[in-house]
């Protein structure tokens, strides 16, 4: 005879039959209402506003298999921009896998500064260091048509991931280099320089909580500045005269950055801050 308890194991292997049921298992399994219902859509190929018409059918089995084992691997920790393979920057739809940094929010704050900066009307030169998905580079190239921007990265890995998302959003002028930051650079120089580069301090107690990204995009030496220091070092030497280098940091870096960027000789220095609101950008003037 079968027992209650060996019904209810048996039950609890077997993979939810609506997909209300599946959206409870994921909620049960400590996911926020809105990932458990993007996975759901991602696997079955259907809008929400669809997925909240029908959560009375019934789901196929190997369609509830999928969905029980990208909710177990959110539960886990995993980013759902790494299941789900892409995330949205600044209106466009970015494919993103485990060699890049997920684009944040944060740093939308650094691309309507350089926009500010950016004439709409005339070419300009732009350079975005330590790309990643491309996300910075392919946000201001989509919104300024006429600027000629460089996307450099060290990461082959990632130079892929961000090639296929210029190829995808038709936006190939964008030329990519492998390299340590200024170095593919070399006797070039441009309207603007930007950069969003690892910034975390090794140890920062934050990085288990990111430990699906990639190290390299995140931690930069014992105080997190080691990167920013060699960029605004060497950034003056590939700026015109009255061209621009804007730079994303931690939230407790800006007076750092800020005096980085003035014993460098850059001028009219100042911080942005974002939605947070934290200080997130800071940039200052080449004089040339
Ligand atoms: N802002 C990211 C975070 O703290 C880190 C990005 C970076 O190091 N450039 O989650």
């Amino acid at each position: 005879m079968v027992s209650d308890a060996d019904q209810a194991a048996a039950m609890s292997q077997m993979p939810p039959a609506t997909i209300a049921q599946a959206l409870q298992h994921a909620r049960e399994a400590g996911l926020d209402r809105l990932d458990a219902q993007l996975i759901a859509c991602a696997v079955l190929d259907r809008s929400r506003t669809w997925l909240l018409a029908h959560d009375t059918d019934a789901l196929a089995e190997p369609d509830a298999r999928r969905i029980a084992a990208l909710v177990a691997r959110r539960a886990a920790g995993e980013p759902l921009a790494y299941l789900l393979g892409d995330q949205a920057f600044f209106g466009l739809n970015l494919r993103v896998t485990p060699d890049v940094l997920i684009p944040r929010p944060d740093t939308e704050t650094l691309v309507n500064w350089a926009l500010a900066l950016l004439p709409a009307d005339r070419p300009c030169r732009v350079a975005d260091l330590g790309t990643g998905s491309g996300a910075i580079a392919l946000a201001i190239a989509s919104q300024r048509p006429l600027a000629e921007v460089t996307a450099v990265d060290l990461s082959e890995g990632a130079l892929a991931v961000a090639r296929g998302n210029a190829a995808a959003l038709g936006l190939d002028r964008v030329r990519f280099l492998a390299g340590s930051w200024l170095t593919p650079l070399a006797g070039q120089r441009f309207d603007l320089i930007v950069s969003n580069p690892p910034y975390i301090a090794e140890g920062d107690p934050h990085l288990p909580a990111l430990r699906f990204e990639p190290t390299s995009a995140l931690t930069a030496g014992a105080d997190g500045l080691s990167d920013l220091r060699e960029i605004v070092a060497r950034a003056g030497g590939h700026i015109h005269g009255n061209g621009h280098l804007l730079l994303e940091h931690g939230y407790n870096q800006a007076d750092e950055v800020g005096q980085l960027l003035r014993a460098a000789g850059f001028t009219d220095v100042s911080t942005r801050f974002d939605l947070g609101p934290q200080p997130r950008c800071t940039g200052g003037r080449w004089p040339g």
